[in-house]
């Protein structure tokens, strides 16, 4: 008898899988995410419920899940020239690219705050736009940059009328055309140089004037992201300095302007958005605000990207708490559910704390942008708001997301968690929009300038103060430090910090849960807490904590 042949004895499988969490899909990314629902309520948003969940249950469907994990794996590609030698600077893309960015435009994730005449407006965009970078962070690129061009552009009525329409459009219409034939287009934004990215002013980009507002531009940009976009603002010096142009891939007349890409850049994370170098060959472009006043006209949009770098790695951490508590409360190890662990609860509540404090915060800051005109309080806010929460959030993002990926154990490490995605997308918003340093500088800055600022960020404070000792004592203490001026520069990080901290206790202590509040004052203000994640004091609630946090899969409503 041939023994080799013979069908073995015992069942053929090697192991039986058992004890993984299922996939965290199908969910309602808005409805389950309660400080999300209660700031959009709080802040003047509570009309778009309805949408936002409509928003929350597409973000969690398992096949809107696997475009983001596929868009990334499927890099775009650069095409500079045609079969036959043609320049045709054309970036391929993903469908699942495509998909994201179809629906995130139908939804007016680029402009409902433009769009929408509503009070509110732009803490519903916030919203989307932040439910949607938990899914994928790549495509809001030109979201967020179109999204922060529009308010620039509709103070110029000329260029307004002839661009505007497209921009504010929900139609998503690739494809290198005039825009007397696209039914939507985007706009990206070009400073950056390889001599200078945070110091502007250094740009050698040169602007020739051609008359009747029209410029022809000579120079490069080293970081130029999503160049598949309809048009740039971009900054170049012209006879009376830096100016700020609106640079169009194709001309009105059809051709195609000299908006040379050179190479796509290979990044670290934020893989399925194209970064690009870019050379303008007398490029044609018009000019934006008046010459010589190019950063003051461009600081707009700066703005809203900043505040979409907070959203963004608020959005960051909380798709990775969530996936961290939804993998605890599966996993069973030394015999009990990791949720059931002491310590890891300590971990998790600690990491839902951090998150909810970003979440508060950023929109916060998305309401001062809907009052900001009426009110010089909201003006302020939002001013320094949204430099103190960019410094500040976007440094907490890369180690919150390393903490809650470790939570996962092993997997964690694997693409398939999301996680390592996460992770690499995380330090990016704070390096973009103005590094940390920059960010941290332009806080004083706003300080020094607008007289009122200081102010009213400390009225904003006030009424919190009150309901909490802790909260008070750290915001006496940061009085001192800034009535102190030696070595402003020196200590700029440590006083911004701490603004952070104050803002966030404040807006927790009026309106966040209870346990929340109070775990993040004893904690971040009052320092009972240690150096990693996982370190809050005995006696937190963290069971209230982490059952307001966890997301439950299958629940789409
Ligand atoms: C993926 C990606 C996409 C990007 N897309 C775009 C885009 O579409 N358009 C665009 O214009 N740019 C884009 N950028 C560029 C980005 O905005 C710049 O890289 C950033 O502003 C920093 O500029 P830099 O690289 O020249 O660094 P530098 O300006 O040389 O700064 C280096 C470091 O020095 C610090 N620093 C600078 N000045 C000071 C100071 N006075 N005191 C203390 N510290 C200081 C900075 O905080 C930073 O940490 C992109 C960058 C990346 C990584």
């Amino acid at each position: 008898m041939d023994m080799m042949n013979q069908a073995p004895a015992v069942q053929s499988s090697t192991h039986t899988v058992f004890n993984q969490p299922p996939p965290l899909v199908d969910y309602n990314v808005f409805t389950q995410d309660a400080a999300l629902v209660e700031s959009v309520q709080r802040e003047g948003a509570g009309w778009a419920r309805d949408r936002l969940s409509n928003i929350g249950a597409f973000a969690g469907r398992e096949e809107v899940i696997q475009w983001g994990f596929d868009a990334n794996m499927y890099e775009p590609v650069l095409r500079t020239h045609d079969r036959y030698g043609h320049r045709i600077d054309e970036v391929v893309f993903h469908p699942a690219y495509h998909h994201l960015m179809k629906h995130a435009v139908n939804w007016g994730m680029h402009a409902s705050s433009w769009r929408d005449d509503a009070p509110g407006s732009h803490v519903a965009r916030a919203a989307a736009f932040y439910l949607f970078a938990q899914v994928e962070a790549g495509h809001g690129c030109p979201i967020s940059m179109t999204h922060a061009a529009i308010p620039v552009l509709r103070k110029q009525p000329g260029l307004a009328q002839s661009w505007l329409p497209q921009l504010l459009s929900l139609e998503y219409d690739p494809g290198l055309r005039p825009a007397s034939e696209k039914q939507g287009m985007l706009c990206g934004m070009g400073m950056t140089e390889k001599q200078g990215g945070s110091d502007v002013r250094s740009n050698t980009t040169q602007a020739y004037p051609e008359g009747d507002g029209a410029y022809l531009l000579t120079g490069h940009k080293w970081f130029c992201s999503a160049p598949m976009c309809d048009l740039f603002l971009v900054l170049a010096q012209a006879p009376a300095g830096l100016s700020c142009f609106l640079l169009p891939r194709v001309l009105p007349d059809g051709t195609k302007n000299r908006f040379l890409i050179q190479r796509l850049k290979q990044k670290l994370g934020n893989r399925s958005n194209a970064s690009s170098e870019v050379e303008f060959d007398h490029a044609w472009a018009m000019l934006v605000g008046e010459e010589g006043k190019g950063v003051r006209t461009i600081v707009e949009m700066v703005n809203f990207t900043r505040l979409d770098c907070v959203l963004g790695t608020a959005a960051l951490m909380r798709q990775a708490v969530a996936q961290a508590t939804h993998h605890a409360a599966y996993r069973q190890t030394f015999g009990h559910r990791l949720l059931d662990q002491p310590l890891m609860q300590n971990v998790l509540a600690d990491l839902a704390v951090e998150s909810e404090a970003a979440t508060i915060l950023a929109m916060r800051l998305a309401r001062a942008c809907d009052q900001a005109e009426t009110s010089e309080h909201e003006q302020l806010i939002k001013r320094l708001g949204t430099a103190i929460g960019k410094y500040w959030v976007t440094k907490r993002g890369p180690v919150h997301v390393a903490e809650a990926l470790e939570c996962l154990g092993g997997n964690g490490y694997v693409e398939e968690s999301i996680l390592p995605r996460l992770y690499r997308e995380a330090p990016l918003n704070s390096l973009w929009e103005g590094s940390g340093n920059v960010n941290a500088l332009d806080v004083l800055r706003a300080l020094a300038r607008e007289q009122q600022a200081r102010e009213h960020f400390f009225e904003e404070l006030a009424p919190a103060c009150k309901a909490d000792s802790r909260l008070d004592r750290a915001v006496t203490h940061l009085q001192r430090q800034l009535t102190d001026g030696d070595a402003l520069e020196w200590r700029a990080r440590h006083l911004v910090e701490q603004m952070a901290l104050v803002f966030q206790g404040a807006l927790l202590v009026q309106h966040g849960h209870p346990a929340v509040a109070d775990t993040f004052c004893a904690t971040r203000l009052a320092g009972e807490w240690g150096r990693a994640f996982g370190t809050l004091p005995a006696g937190t609630d963290a069971a209230a904590i982490l059952e307001r946090s966890r997301p439950r899969s299958g629940q789409v409503s």
